[in-house]
Parts: C-alpha cells; sequence; structure tokens
C-alpha cells in the first residue's frame, strides 16, 4: 500500500476512461445495440470470471493466449479462475449450461464488456480492454455467414466508418483441413531454419499459426506457402463463394487473403478480420470466425456458430473524439436557507419531467454563477429572499446574459416552451 498522502497509480496496461471520454463511449455502444436490434439480437451478460478451464478448453493450449496472456488465480476455495481474456468461450458456456438451444432454432446473441490480457502494453494493447461481441448459434448455412458479416460492417457504418479494410477467409473443416496441415507444416519443415524460434516450435503444434507471424523472415515463407483456399473441400468452398455472393448482395466487399488464421483453435470454415492503416502495428479492430464445434466440445448438442469481436479501444481512436460533455440544462443557485430548500423542491420536480439539473452546493451569487458557467449550464436559476417573497425565479441564460422573471409555478411551463419549443 502507498504510503498517506501519496498518489497511487493505476495497474499498467489500463486505463480510466474519463468523463471527457464518456459521450463517445455512450453514442458506440448506443449505436452498436441499435444495431443488434436491426438484426434481431438479444444481450447476454457474461461473468467477468470462470472457472479457468473454460477458456484453455475452448481457445486451445497452443494459442498464445492461453500459453502466456491470462490472468490466472487459485481463489480461496482452491479453485483456479481467469478473468475472461474474450467473449465467445463465456457465451458458449452459458448457452450449453442455460440451454438456450431450447426451443430450437437461430440463437442470437451480444455482449459488451471489459476483457483482461496480460499483454506487453504498447499503443493499442492493453491489459484490461473493452469488446462487443456477436454469437448467431445454429445455422450452417452461408447466409448466417454473410449476415454476421454484414452485421459486424454495420455497425461500422453506422459509426460512419468507411474507411476500413475487410479480410475473409475458409479454414476449412475437420474433412479437408488436416490435408492441409500437414502439407503446410511438410512446406515449413523444409524452411525449418529461416523461420522465428516461435514459428519453429509451431510447425508441429499448430502450423497455420505460422502465416500470421509478423516477424519478415516468417511473412517471406508464408508468402510461398500452400495455399489454404485451394486446399478445401468441395463444400467447404461451396461455402465460401457462397457467403461472399451473399455479402456482395449487401454491398460489402471483402478481400480474400489465404493468409488469415486468426489467433484462435476453435474456428471452422469462415473466418475474417476487419482492419485500418490509421491504427498503426496494432491494426486489428475486429475479428471473428465460425466455430462448429465449441458447443459440442462445451457438452451441448451439435450446434454449428459464427461470431466477431470489436475492440473498443482500437475503434473509439478511429472516431476521434469532438464532443465535450453535454452541461446540465439548468443549474439552481440559492442564496438563502429558504431558498436552498425551494431549490431542492422545483430541481426535484424538473429531474423527474426529464430534465439535466444541477445545483450549487452554497457560495455567493459571483461564485455560484461561475460554477453554472464551469458546468456549461445553458440557464442558471436564481433564488434569493426578494424571489422569495415572490414566489419567482430569476432565470438566467447563460450564453446571452439575458434574463427572466418566472413563478415557481409556472416554471415547469415556462421552461418546456423556451427549451423545448413546446406549447
Ligand atoms: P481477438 O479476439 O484477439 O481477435 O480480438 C478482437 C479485437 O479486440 C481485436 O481486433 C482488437 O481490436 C481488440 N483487442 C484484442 N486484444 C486487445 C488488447 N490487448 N488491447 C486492446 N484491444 C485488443
Amino acid at each position: 500500500m502507498a504510503d498517506k498522502g501519496q498518489i497511487v497509480q493505476r495497474v499498467k496496461g489500463v486505463k480510466d476512461i474519463l468523463p471527457v471520454d464518456s459521450p463517445v463511449w455512450q453514442w458506440v455502444e448506443d449505436t452498436a445495440r441499435e444495431t443488434f436490434e436491426g438484426f434481431s439480437y438479444s444481450e447476454i451478460r457474461i461473468p467477468v470470471f470462470e472457472r479457468t478451464d473454460v477458456f484453455s478448453r475452448a481457445i486451445g493450449e497452443t494459442s498464445d493466449i492461453v500459453e502466456k496472456e491470462m490472468y490466472t488465480f487459485t481463489d480461496r476455495g482452491g479453485e483456479s479462475l481467469t478473468l475472461r481474456p474474450e467473449g465467445t468461450a463465456s457465451v458458449v458456456r452459458a448457452y450449453v449450461e442455460n440451454k438456450l438451444y431450447n426451443p430450437p432454432g437461430a440463437k442470437k446473441l451480444y455482449y459488451m464488456g471489459p476483457m483482461f490480457r496480460a499483454e506487453r502494453p504498447q499503443a493499442g494493447r492493453y491489459r484490461q480492454f473493452h469488446q462487443l461481441g456477436a454469437e448467431l448459434f445454429g445455422p450452417e448455412n452461408p447466409s448466417a455467414d454473410a449476415e454476421t458479416i454484414h452485421l459486424l460492417m454495420s455497425i461500422f457504418k453506422n459509426l460512419h466508418l468507411e474507411d476500413l479494410t475487410l479480410r475473409i477467409n475458409s479454414l476449412g473443416c475437420p474433412q479437408c483441413r488436416p490435408a492441409f496441415r500437414q502439407k503446410l507444416a511438410e512446406y515449413l519443415d523444409s524452411r525449418r531454419e529461416a523461420l522465428c524460434d516461435n514459428c519453429q516450435r509451431r510447425i508441429d503444434k499448430n502450423p497455420l499459426r505460422v502465416l500470421d507471424c509478423k516477424a519478415h523472415g516468417c511473412g517471406v515463407i508464408a508468402d510461398e506457402a500452400p495455399s489454404v483456399t485451394e486446399s478445401l473441400c468441395g463444400e467447404c468452398s461451396a461455402h465460401f463463394d457462397r457467403t461472399r455472393t451473399l455479402l456482395a448482395a449487401v454491398g460489402v466487399d471483402g478481400k480474400v487473403d489465404p493468409k488469415l488464421v486468426r489467433g484462435l483453435d476453435y474456428y471452422s470454415r469462415t473466418a475474417f478480420e476487419v482492419s485500418s492503416t490509421a491504427l498503426g502495428a496494432q491494426d486489428a479492430v475486429a475479428g471473428g470466425g465460425r466455430y462448429n464445434s465449441l458447443v459440442e466440445q462445451f457438452g451441448g448438442p451439435p450446434t454449428p456458430a459464427i461470431g466477431f469481436a470489436i475492440g473498443l479501444e482500437r475503434l473509439i481512436s478511429l472516431l476521434g473524439n469532438d464532443g465535450a460533455p453535454l452541461g446540465p440544462e439548468l443549474f439552481f443557485i440559492a442564496l438563502c436557507p429558504e431558498a436552498e430548500e425551494k431549490v431542492f423542491q422545483l430541481a426535484g420536480a424538473l429531474r423527474e419531467e426529464g430534465y439535466m439539473v444541477d445545483m450549487s452546493y452554497g457560495g455567493g451569487l459571483k461564485s455560484q454563477l461561475k460554477q453554472a458557467d464551469r458546468a456549461s449550464a445553458e440557464l442558471a436559476v436564481i433564488i434569493g429572499e426578494e424571489e422569495m417573497a415572490r414566489s419567482v425565479a430569476l432565470v438566467k441564460e447563460m450564453k446571452s446574459g439575458e434574463q427572466f422573471t418566472v413563478a415557481f409555478d409556472e416554471l415547469i411551463k415556462w421552461l418546456d416552451k423556451h427549451l423545448l419549443g413546446e406549447e
């Protein structure tokens, strides 16, 4: 614990979202909710921590997340728990545990909230960050893939973010992927020396991951590697083509990238990522894909599924922030104790009417007007001894300085007219 009086700093890699930034966060969340609703999605709120097994089982023991990025701790009962590093595993756990597969049919769920990964902090990479994500359970049809990607791009469009790149790929299925994996591993083995240490280890454990390694040498080798798109079985190939045709029908243009593999183990068939050149090294703003065996792996009935997650910090950094927080519509100023009671009464009634109301907690008229100004209030409502005697309030328009005298029992009606234009 810090010494008394010493400033306590936040943990490395986490951020405070301050009032000046809240309006843009709220706008993004509200816009996403509206878009989700337009696609008939419902919200699910999942716990912030789970049994460690939920993540190691789903994400894969060889993924970066499970190997080195999880915040895992033993609780007082001796159980291993982990702060959620992503949402999909928890949503699948909740889907199975709560039998959301009943009644049968497509189930569309979205979530938003903080995620935790013990990564090396840098611009665009935090240890606590926020995601909003969607999961569609049930349909295996390519229309589900296309609709999910369309939903993702619609969220960006509704946020007026159009300058983004969508890359898509198909990772094949349990029928065609093993042969590709084998072919790829053999190719990589023949170039073993030129790969980074990490990728040399990946050749046997998870050769697909070599394809998206950021090391220069690995990139050159990945460029010449056998292409997963060319190794797809007939069904996977048809699924991929149909997905792209349906996406084209809604004007979504995805670039096929055979090197896009995503970091997690659970994907099959469609995988996609959205990036922006404006983001620098950490350029991915969203990613997702199809995961057809995860529900079964969690003890549920065979249920194909597809989903995505958007990183909110990166998305918001693309939007910039032009909105200072909105000030209150009314700022009440009481100049004597009796007036204070009246202010409480009037402010209470106006808050019930839905007005944004703030008040001063004491001081002279000048200093209280200064507070109203600092709060960016639209109107100051001043009540002193004289006003009390006449049962009126002095309403001052902060910008113009214009003043009005309004009877207490006329105040709501007067404000409805003055601020909202209601007769
Ligand atoms: P992932 O599940 O790793 O593909 O993450 C989905 C999205 O979450 C990424 O495209 C990023 O926008 C965001 N994201 C992932 N990790 C972090 C992090 N450590 N800090 C900030 N954003 C992140």
